[in-house]
């Protein structure tokens, strides 16, 4: 009787969700693998220890929270895999960048912005569907994190909050929106997915002190697509 009441949140999925199962997922992330390239800021490593990303995708999916991959989050949108997160907040920071201030385009679960939020950065998130920007901002609230975000489409940016230290477009445009380029300041950093729907190429964006713009490809990715009107 006590072994099967001993055995029951592990049944319930607490024991999917432990410590010793996200610390695994860094592992996983530091190493790379699979033909992905190790994650090394360990500032990053370690806010995705710290934001439970269980608590951002629905209970069915808890038990999944710490695999590295792309789950669903209703409305047919996702929330993007562990490594792509990791991968998109490092390139902001690589190269001695110290961003404070970001936009993130595509809130969706909130994860992206948390983990940003987490690394002490400013965050403002744009996201098109009502119902899935009012369950983030419900986690944001829930974990005390201080993140700013607006329904609108994104693609228009936050122009009364322009300039970003960085911007990080979570979602698939054939093209880089120049808008949203415009908005980034002098040393700033912008990273998105460019190309079509079956996959995209990571690119970044980086502007330097006289506004020049220089460009580099991370690597395929696969994101959904960015749409334009808002949703409730
Ligand atoms: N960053 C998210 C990933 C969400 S998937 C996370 O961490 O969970 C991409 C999100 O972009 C979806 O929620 C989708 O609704 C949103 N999106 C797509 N086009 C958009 C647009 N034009 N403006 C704002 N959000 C958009």
């Amino acid at each position: 009787m006590m072994a099967r009441m001993r055995l029951q949140p592990e049944a319930i999925g607490v024991g999917m969700t432990s410590q010793r199962v996200r610390d695994r997922l860094i592992e996983r992330l530091r190493q790379g693998g699979g033909g992905l390239p190790g994650i090394r800021d360990e500032r990053v490593l370690n806010a995705i220890r710290t934001v439970p990303r269980h608590l951002f995708v629905d209970e069915a999916f808890a038990t999944r929270a710490y695999e590295d991959t792309a789950l669903p989050i209703g409305h047919g949108q996702t929330i993007s895999q562990p490594w792509v997160v990791a991968r998109m907040t490092e390139a902001l920071f690589e190269g001695g960048a110290q961003p404070k201030k970001v936009l993130e385009v595509g809130t969706g679960s909130g994860y992206q912005g948390a983990i940003l939020a987490a690394l002490g950065l400013q965050v403002f998130t744009v996201e098109r569907i009502g119902d899935l920007l009012r369950q983030a901002r419900k986690r944001f609230r829930q974990l005390g994190l201080d993140v700013r975000s607006r329904h609108d489409d994104g693609r228009i940016g936050w122009p009364e909050e322009a300039p970003f230290d960085a911007i990080v477009v979570t979602a698939a445009a054939p093209e880089l929106v120049e808008a949203l380029s415009a908005q980034l300041a002098p040393g700033g950093t912008l990273v998105a997915p460019v190309g079509g729907a079956g996959g995209q190429s990571l690119l970044r964006l980086r502007k330097d002190a006289e506004g020049n713009i220089a460009r580099d490809d991370l690597g395929p990715v696969i994101f959904v697509p960015l749409l334009s009107g808002l949703v409730d």
